[in-house]
C-alpha cells in the first residue's frame, strides 16, 4: 500500500481590499509558500503575484459572472488538498474573520482534524473611509465603529437599522455597512427612524483599486446620489459624522 503523505497545513489568508500594497507580510510569505491557493472573487489580481511558479490555483469565487463555487465545494477542496499533504493557501478579500465565511471555514476544518492558521488582512471597511482621507473614529464626531452586514444570512432575523440608528446616535458611534448595496433603500429607511437626513454618508465602491469610485453624500440624499454616480458592489458604506472629515478633492467622487 503506498504510505499516506504527511497531513499538509491550511492557512486563511487575509488579502486586504485590493491594493497589493496593503497585504501583510504574513500574507507575502504564506503565499509564496504555498502550493495550492483557492481564491476568492474580491481579491486584487496583483496578490497573486506573489505565487511561486507552479502552485496550483483555483479561482473559487463569481470571477467573469460564472456561479460562485459552492461553500462546502470549497471547504472539501481545501481538505482533500491538505489531506493530500499540500500546503493551501485560502486568499480571502480583506480579513478572514470580517464576514465572508472565514468562521465556517475554520469550523469546517477543526472538524475534520486540522487547526488551520489564520493571516489577519486589511478589511474593506478599514481601507474605504481611509482612502477618502477620513478616520472611523474621531474624539469629537464617533467613540466608536459597529461594522454590520446589510445582507444578513437567509432566513435569519435581519438587521434592526432602526435600533442601530439608535444606538449610533446616542452613543456616538459610525456605522461601516459591507454588502449593503443591494438593500440600500431599505437601509437608507431605516436609519432615517433615528438619524437626521443631514447625517453625513459615503459609498465607496471597489477601495483601494484603481477602479476605485466613490460617492459623498447625506444619509436622506444616499440611495440617490449612489444610483446617479452609478455605484455598485463590492462597495462600503459609512455613514456618521466622520465622514465630515473627507478631503474636498473627494467630495464629489
Ligand atoms: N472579508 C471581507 C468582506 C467580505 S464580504 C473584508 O474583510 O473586507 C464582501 C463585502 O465586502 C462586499 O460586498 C463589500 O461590501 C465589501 N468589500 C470587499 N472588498 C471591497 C472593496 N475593495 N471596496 C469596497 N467594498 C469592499
Amino acid at each position: 500500500m503506498k504510505p499516506m503523505p504527511p497531513p499538509g497545513q491550511v492557512t486563511l489568508v487575509g488579502a486586504g481590499p485590493g491594493d497589493p500594497e496593503l497585504l501583510t507580510l504574513k500574507a507575502v510569505r504564506a503565499i509564496a509558500a504555498a502550493s495550492v491557493i483557492l481564491v476568492d472573487d474580491l481579491v486584487g489580481d496583483g496578490v497573486l503575484a506573489h505565487a511561486r511558479p507552479g502552485a496550483r490555483i483555483t479561482y473559487v469565487g463569481k470571477r467573469g459572472g460564472c456561479r460562485s463555487t459552492p461553500q462546502d465545494t470549497i471547504e472539501q477542496l481545501m481538505l482533500d488538498a491538505a489531506r493530500a499533504g499540500e500546503n493551501v493557501v485560502r486568499l480571502k478579500g480583506g480579513d478572514p474573520f470580517i464576514f465572508g465565511r472565514g468562521g465556517e471555514e475554520v469550523e469546517s476544518l477543526r472538524r475534520a482534524g486540522i487547526e488551520p492558521a489564520v493571516v489577519n488582512g486589511v478589511t474593506a471597511g478599514l481601507a474605504a473611509l481611509t482612502s477618502l482621507g477620513a478616520p472611523l473614529t474621531h474624539r469629537e464626531h464617533a467613540q466608536g465603529v459597529i461594522f454590520v452586514t446589510g445582507h444578513p444570512q437567509k432566513d435569519g432575523p435581519g438587521v434592526d437599522w432602526a435600533r442601530l440608528a439608535e444606538s449610533a446616535r446616542d452613543l456616538r458611534l459610525t456605522l461601516v455597512i459591507y454588502m449593503g448595496i443591494g438593500s440600500a433603500a431599505g437601509i437608507q429607511a431605516g436609519l432615517l427612524a433615528a438619524l437626521a437626513p443631514d447625517t453625513p454618508a459615503a459609498v465607496i465602491e471597489r477601495a483601494s483599486l484603481p477602479a476605485q469610485r466613490q460617492c459623498v453624500t447625506t444619509l436622506g440624499a444616499l440611495l440617490q446620489d449612489l444610483r446617479a454616480a452609478g455605484l455598485g458592489s463590492p462597495a462600503i458604506m459609512v455613514v456618521g459624522d466622520v465622514v465630515r472629515g473627507v478631503a474636498a478633492v473627494h467630495a464629489r467622487g
